[in-house]
């Protein structure tokens, strides 16, 4: 793999493994002026940087097809809370850079804080709706950040699609709904199935921080869903008895804390009661250091 460039003017597009890295919004827009010129599309995979496998998933989807891929790597403070993991969150750009182009990513956009909220900034991006249960309820705000950064993001980026990971599945319905209020629906979204370690865990930036026992612990919310999806698979339609399944073995699990779980329209979030179409089946917990969340779709029968 070749060192990222710091060219900050992309005129063409670079060689596999060899992205350009901007920081301002200018050039960001010229990047996707480039791409348009050669007559290819732009798809855009927002992250926190920490690349994983998943990330690389998107990665790939989005190089598919020919499109000029940017990824964005900007740890957004203000998807944080005041107690939450903003300073220790993993930071590794160098090492991003170089996982994303040899995925596919011609260019990475790592802005500063200041230059997505400059000095004076007043405007957020406030969803109803889907925020409102589950990861909103928990972490007052958060969903607020995430739809602000969002919409700025893409406004800076002027993308064709943008892919996001089903693994975040509060956050692809909150941010669908986002997009279709702001008329920022010709802009074509994509989710990618959640990508997984060998054992079930969901990769996740944050499984960095599990220590050995944890990992081992982390395996309830994955195992959780297996049982809640075997009980809807038995024939299983009272919501809560499904999230019983899951809830008892995140309970059953020392080193475990769980926070919900929850059987959930995928689109509203709103709960439901009885299992008669697609719902989302989300669990979230603490685990050592760790909060992880992991969510799988279930169907009646
Ligand atoms: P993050 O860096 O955590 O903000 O994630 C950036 C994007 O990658 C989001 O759309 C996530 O949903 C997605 N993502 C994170 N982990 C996974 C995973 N294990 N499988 C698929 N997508 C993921």
């Amino acid at each position: 793999m070749h060192a990222p460039t710091t060219d900050p003017t992309p005129h063409s597009a670079p060689a596999p493994g060899q992205p350009v890295v901007v920081r301002s919004v200018a050039d960001i827009r010229r990047a996707g002026d480039a791409i348009r010129a050669q007559g290819r599309g732009v798809a855009f995979v927002p992250t926190m940087g920490a690349l994983h496998e998943g990330h690389l998933t998107l990665v790939r989807d989005a190089a598919r097809g020919g499109d000029g891929v940017i990824v964005s790597v900007f740890v957004n403070p203000t998807q944080f809370g005041p107690n939450e993991d903003f300073t220790k969150y993993p930071r590794q750009e160098a090492r991003d850079a170089e996982l994303a182009g040899s995925a596919g990513a011609g260019w990475i956009f790592a802005p500063d804080v200041a230059e997505v909220y400059p000095e004076g900034f007043a405007t957020t991006v406030t969803v109803g709706g889907p925020s409102e249960g589950l990861e909103g309820a928990i972490r007052p705000g958060h969903f607020a950040g995430v739809a602000t950064v969002v919409a700025k993001l893409l406004l800076m980026v002027r993308p064709d699609r943008v892919l996001f990971g089903q693994k975040d599945a509060q956050q692809v319905a909150v941010v669908r709904r986002m997009m279709r209020d702001l008329h920022l629906d010709d802009i074509r979204m994509e989710v990618v199935p959640t990508v997984r370690e060998a054992d079930g865990l969901a990769m996740s930036s944050r499984n960095a921080y599990l220590g050995p026992d944890d990992r081992v612990a982390a395996l309830a919310l994955s195992r959780g869903l297996a049982a809640a999806a075997a009980a809807a698979a038995a024939g299983e339609r009272d919501a809560r008895r499904i999230e019983a399944a899951a809830m008892a073995v995140m309970e059953g699990t020392p080193g475990v804390a769980p926070d919900y779980a929850a059987l959930v329209d995928p689109d509203t979030f709103r709960p439901i009661e009885t299992l008669d179409g697609p719902a989302a089946l989300c669990v979230a917990a603490k685990v050592g250091p760790a909060r992880l969340i992991d969510n799988t779709l279930i169907r009646p029968n």
